[in-house]
């Protein structure tokens, strides 16, 4: 059905193509061999061309996470797996109950719709490190400040590269480059930026 569909609008890439003999399988460890058996044949036939760079295709989906890799030249496609990120998503219930415990306000600087300011529900622990979609784990905060929270994901990591330039000029005795990272992460430490990464 799909296949007659994407024949007609004669559309479809390669890599669609493989991934979805993975979607008609769903949770089998597929070779390699068999992918690639199926989606030829496919391919001749709907474009009169073989079939090539399979390997790549295969990679790349497995790389945007796609597909899971099983074992060498192994892979399957995990529906749960695919839609766990969603699942860390707030439901508009939850948005609801946290918006409703912290008294329709920004847990930073207490604004609120009252004066004019949208709200957002932000996971605390953000869900790249793992954080969950618990009640426990939202807070609301303004646009703004969600914004912000976010660039101090960006000065994090701006602390770690003046971590590593302090250690290396210390190695080398640098005394110039030494004085000038000390004086930053003195900065970091006076505006209490790893307690406002982690929150
Ligand atoms: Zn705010």
């Amino acid at each position: 059905m799909l296949i007659y569909y994407l024949s007609m609008t004669n559309s479809i890439s390669q890599t669609q193509l493989i991934y979805q003999y993975f979607l008609d399988h769903p949770n089998q460890d597929i070779p390699h061999a068999e992918v690639v058996d199926w989606a030829t044949k496919q391919w001749l036939s709907l474009t009169g061309k073989p079939l090539a760079d399979t390997d790549r295709a295969i990679r790349n989906l497995a790389q945007k996470g796609a597909l899971i890799k099983v074992g060498k030249g192994i892979y399957k496609y995990d529906p749960d797996h695919i839609e766990h990120r969603d699942l860390e998503d707030f439901t508009e219930a939850q948005k609801k109950e946290i918006k409703e415990r912290d008294g329709y306000r920004c847990v930073i600087c207490g604004r609120g719709p009252n004066e004019g300011v949208e709200l957002h529900v932000d996971h605390r622990k953000p869900k790249d490190l793992g954080g969950k979609a618990t009640i426990d784990n939202g807070e609301t905060l303004c646009a703004q400040h969600n914004f912000l929270k976010k660039n101090y994901g960006i000065t994090e990591t701006g602390k770690r590269v003046f971590l590593k330039l302090n250690s290396e000029a210390r190695q080398q005795d640098d005394t110039t480059m030494l004085a000038f990272t000390n004086e930053i992460l003195a900065l970091y430490d006076k505006y209490d930026m790893d307690t406002q990464t982690t929150k």
